[in-house]
């Protein structure tokens, strides 16, 4: 946890370094306010909550009038930490059924990090005493079933496939049946995401959570987004918003971008929490989304 704030740290701290040197300034004049308007856009963060954390910083440090570096930071912790929501709940659910599984299915364009995601989830779980049953629905990815097998060889989780180009739903099914069989406590289920046309992909998702759902309630719909897409992931969120509930989000690659307002920009826009952070590649860089420890790093 430790090293994975330090990443986290290492790759975000400019953006909560240049507001504090711009609220620093001895006038706050409009320039100022600008520069601060555009370091937030920047780094992803989204016009609404640019234009309320703008707003609401304006105000307080009126009211303060001389600001000691510690007071700011101090500011700045409590507004962004209020943007990104202390009030969620940001544990993955698992447990929905008393005699079935729990079933987390795993959406997002391909390349976000899906399978990966799934393989590094199935490890914590596992690493936390529940067996796990994987299902590889993206058959459209040629690699993607073999490389879900690999991370399922690894930590010990059965792997339900199917033949190359098959029904993503009926192996959701079979995945299911399997962990229902081998009394498995949670089934996690990685899904194609080819943003071909939206009735395309509605098609087979809302085909896939339908035919989950014969079995029993699906716990979490969780979309995997690249943080380093910025704008365009935002749009395929809406998207995938569109086509099925999204419970959680699960942003990859912030070790690979300084712009971690994506946090707050894909939360307002979906109304869902992050849930879980991508690291890094390997397999314990997924980490909880713990909100206090983003701003901390966020500002330094
Ligand atoms: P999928 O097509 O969505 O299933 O994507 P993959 O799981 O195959 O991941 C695509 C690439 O992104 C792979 O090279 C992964 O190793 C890499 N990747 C996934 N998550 C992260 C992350 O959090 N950080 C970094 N740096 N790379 C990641």
């Amino acid at each position: 946890l430790v090293r994975l704030r330090a990443r986290l740290a290492r790759s975000q701290n400019s953006l909560g370094k240049g507001l504090l040197t711009l609220l620093s300034r001895e006038h706050l004049d409009e320039d100022t306010w600008e520069e601060i308007e555009e370091t937030l856009l920047t780094a992803d963060v989204g016009v609404k909550p640019t234009q309320e954390l703008v707003d609401r910083l304006r105000e307080r440090v009126k009211v303060l009038g001389t600001r000691t570096p510690e007071e700011l930071r101090g500011l700045l912790r409590e507004e962004l930490l209020a943007l990104v929501g202390t009030d969620y709940e940001r544990a993955v659910k698992t447990e929905s059924g008393t005699d079935t599984p729990g079933v987390v299915m795993v959406v997002g364009v391909n390349g976000t990090g899906k399978t990966t995601t799934t393989g590094k989830l199935a490890r914590v779980l596992v690493a936390d005493g529940r067996s796990v049953v994987l299902g590889a629905a993206d058959t459209f990815r040629a690699a993607a079933a073999d490389q879900l097998q690999t991370w399922g060889e690894r930590v010990g989780a059965r792997t339900v496939r199917g033949p190359e180009g098959g029904d993503p739903a009926s192996i959701a099914f079979d995945a299911v049946k399997e962990g229902i069989a081998e009394g498995a406590d949670v089934v996690l289920i990685d899904t194609a995401g080819r943003l071909h046309t939206k009735t395309g992909l509605m098609d087979e998702l809302g085909k896939v959570k339908r035919v989950v759902e014969k079995h029993g309630p699906l716990d979490e719909i969780l979309l995997v987004l690249d943080a380093t897409t910025g704008q365009n992931g935002l749009m395929q969120a809406r998207v995938f918003a569109e086509v099925v509930d999204i419970t959680g989000i699960v942003l990859t690659k912030l070790d690979g971008t300084a712009k971690g307002g994506i946090v707050i920009a894909v939360q307002r826009e979906l109304g869902v929490p992050v849930k879980l952070v991508g690291l890094g590649e390997g397999p314990d860089d997924l980490a909880p989304f713990e909100p206090a420890a983003f701003v901390d790093a966020l500002i330094g």
